[in-house]
């Protein structure tokens, strides 16, 4: 378990206004914790849910992490403490209406309460506006703890309700020598360093066979797009679609062809140690002659755009297939 001491290494500034508002007793009633996945904002609700409750440690910022009400709050089951995540794509009205029930009540252990919103962002607009509601007229002794990793899906309303932590990335060698450390192999450490996963989901990931084949796919399409002779558009409709179905799956395809574009930009740079397709250099060496620089430089625009138009919630199919059409040479 993660101690505020652990977290300061990653995340200093975070933890310190964090830890400085336990001590000074000068909590906010609502914090935004935002910055890239993977960088300890769920470590630090827990910290600071766990502190708030905590019946042993109330001298330092520490929680004791072995009382009741801290164990409770590890394994998810404190009365008080209520999380609150996506149902499918979003968070949804009836999610913040349930919460505000529950809050009528008076604390099952006292008055305190927490809620931690994972994946703030996913608010629809109704549940957004319910949740201001919360957010304008709070209770003393309630705090609500909003996660995202995409501040700027937040509304401005809401945003400027909460008092704002900033998550700093973590350095792409820090992630790596983590995964090295669980024994992930160098090649796919450096994917997962790459797109910045924290350190379960790599684990996760490490062990399934979807992340395995959702690889070879990718490399698979390249080869197609990359050979004037093969039909990428066709391996979209017969393979890729039916692999990658989820948007989170959607999302991790484009960014897998990413990294693998900028990989051939580092090629034409003559920067080969920048590589994190560590196990694609026979490759990048050839296709480096088939794919000019600039070439390479609008492949990386035009995937960029595809991740955007998967934001907007433009077809999936539609915009892959928007995307090979460009890619094809
Ligand atoms: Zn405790």
């Amino acid at each position: 378990m993660t101690t505020w001491v652990e977290l300061e290494k990653l995340q200093p500034v975070a933890t310190r206004m964090l830890k400085n508002s336990i001590e000074k007793n000068r909590m906010a009633h609502a914090y935004l914790f935002h910055g890239p996945q993977g960088t300890g904002k769920k470590e630090a609700s827990l910290l600071f849910a766990m502190r708030y409750f905590c019946e042993a440690n109330q001298e330092t910022s520490e929680p004791c992490q072995s009382c009741r009400a801290c164990k409770r709050i590890q394994s998810g089951n404190h009365p008080d403490v209520h999380w609150i995540e996506p149902e499918g794509q979003s968070i949804k009205k009836g999610q913040i209406e349930y919460l505000q029930k529950e809050f009528t009540y008076t604390g099952m252990e006292s008055n305190q309460k927490v809620y931690i919103l994972s994946e703030a962002e996913k608010m629809t607009v109704n549940a957004a506006n319910r949740l201001l509601k919360f957010l304008e007229e709070p209770s003393r002794d309630t705090i609500a703890i909003l996660l995202t990793d995409n501040v700027s899906s937040i509304l401005n309303t809401i945003n400027s309700r909460c008092q704002r932590i900033q998550f700093q990335s973590l350095t792409y060698d820090h992630l790596f020598n983590q995964f090295i450390s669980e024994e992930i192999p160098e090649s796919t450490a450096n994917i997962f360093a790459a797109l910045n996963l924290d350190l379960n989901q790599a684990i996760e990931w490490n062990r399934n066979t979807w992340f395995a084949e959702a690889r070879r796919i990718v490399i698979q399409l390249i080869d197609r797009v990359m050979n004037p002779k093969e039909e990428g558009y066709l391996f979209l409709h017969q393979v890729w679609l039916n692999h990658f179905q989820e948007r989170s799956q959607q999302e991790l395809g484009i960014d897998l062809l990413l990294l693998w574009y900028q990989d051939i930009i580092s090629y034409h740079l003559d920067r080969k140690d920048m590589v994190v397709l560590t196990d694609q250099h026979s490759r990048l060496e050839k296709y480096q002659y088939v794919l000019s620089l600039g070439e390479a430089k609008t492949c990386v625009y035009e995937l960029l755009q595809t991740k955007r138009r998967l934001a907007y919630n433009v077809h999936n199919t539609l915009a892959m297939e928007h995307l090979v059409l460009h890619l094809q040479r």
